[in-house]
């Protein structure tokens, strides 16, 4: 019998005016970007967190720490690929993702698809088994008005 491992993750990124809006390895056209040691996607940093979570590896920090000089302004996509790797390695393949985006800042809705594709290629499988979808805030609490981003990930593994 098949074995599966379920995971979650969860991020949390200020919107700040001149940073590249990327979220779900993708640019927004959008004034305010999320801020960090990377190039902040919160989108993946979650996506990454819930594979780690899933293989039973830890998280996203402690794979690349914030205080390493190799890993500033680093692709976000790159680091995925790199957690893929060793689930991978490890004897897992991702059987789906899905996502939700809380934001006040760029509209997700216009841009889901193209999230979805990227983030597909990023974890290997087809775009039927990444899912995302946006929500507001309803102008409650300290991400409201587009001050920041607040992403939930949740992510199957099967054993290869
Ligand atoms: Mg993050």
């Amino acid at each position: 019998m098949t074995g599966f491992r379920v995971g979650t993750g969860f991020d949390v990124h200020r919107l700040v005016p001149g940073r590249p809006c990327v979220l779900g390895g993708i640019e927004l056209p959008h004034p305010a970007g999320p801020d960090g040691h990377s190039d902040g996607d919160a989108v993946l940093h979650a996506v990454t967190d819930a594979l780690l979570g899933a293989a039973g590896m830890d998280d996203i920090g402690t794979l690349f720490p914030p205080d390493d000089e190799r890993w500033r302004d680093a692709d976000s996509g790159e680091l995925l690929g790199m957690a893929l790797e060793v689930v991978r390695n490890a004897g897992w393949r991702v059987v789906n993702v899905d996502v939700v985006v809380a934001t006040e800042g760029p509209r997700i809705a216009p841009h889901r698809s193209a999230m979805r594709t990227r983030m597909a290629q990023l974890l290997r499988v087809g775009p039927e088994r990444v899912n995302v979808k946006g929500k507001t805030l309803e102008g409650m609490g300290a991400l409201a008005g587009g001050a920041g981003v607040a992403v939930q990930a949740v992510c199957l593994l099967a054993e290869r």
